[in-house]
């Protein structure tokens, strides 16, 4: 009696044994962090999964003078590669890109903030190119 209180290895609070998640590796029968440090620690580890660094990129083609691409990839020239071989003239050339710490989230925002565009924008009166490469550039996370 007395002694069934853990001390929590992260917050450092001892709690009952009911305060951790059961462990059948552990001696105590019971976890080394209290549930709430492990739901924090869970919600942690998943967000830097989902968080993938990587480009924002803009791709253009003189033979589509109307359109611009926008997408994201983890290596720009390997990607400028890829679009190369669908094209005889070689035609495709980066016109903009910029590092992300989390490439999902900034080319989510460029789809919400354009949901009448699809990958392939449409240059028109209301986005051009310079458009695009200012809200590229001021896009905080
Ligand atoms: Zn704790």
């Amino acid at each position: 009696m007395g002694s069934d209180k853990i001390i929590c290895k992260k917050c450092g609070i001892p709690k009952p044994a009911e305060g951790f998640y059961v462990s059948k590796d552990s001696l105590t029968g019971r976890g080394s962090y209290c549930k709430e440090c492990e739901t924090v620690r869970s919600k942690e580890r998943r967000r830097e999964v989902r968080k993938k660094p990587g480009f924002i990129y803009i791709i253009r083609n003189d033979a589509f003078p109307d359109y611009m691409k926008i997408g994201q990839t983890v290596n720009v020239d390997n990607r400028l590669v890829n679009f190369q071989t669908s094209d005889p003239n070689r035609g495709y050339y980066v016109v903009h890109s910029r590092k992300f710490d989390d490439v999902g989230a900034a080319e989510r925002l460029i789809a919400e903030s354009f949901p009448h565009y699809y990958e392939w924008y449409k240059i028109d009166m209301d986005m051009d190119e310079a458009d695009m490469i200012d809200f590229i550039n001021n896009i905080t996370l």
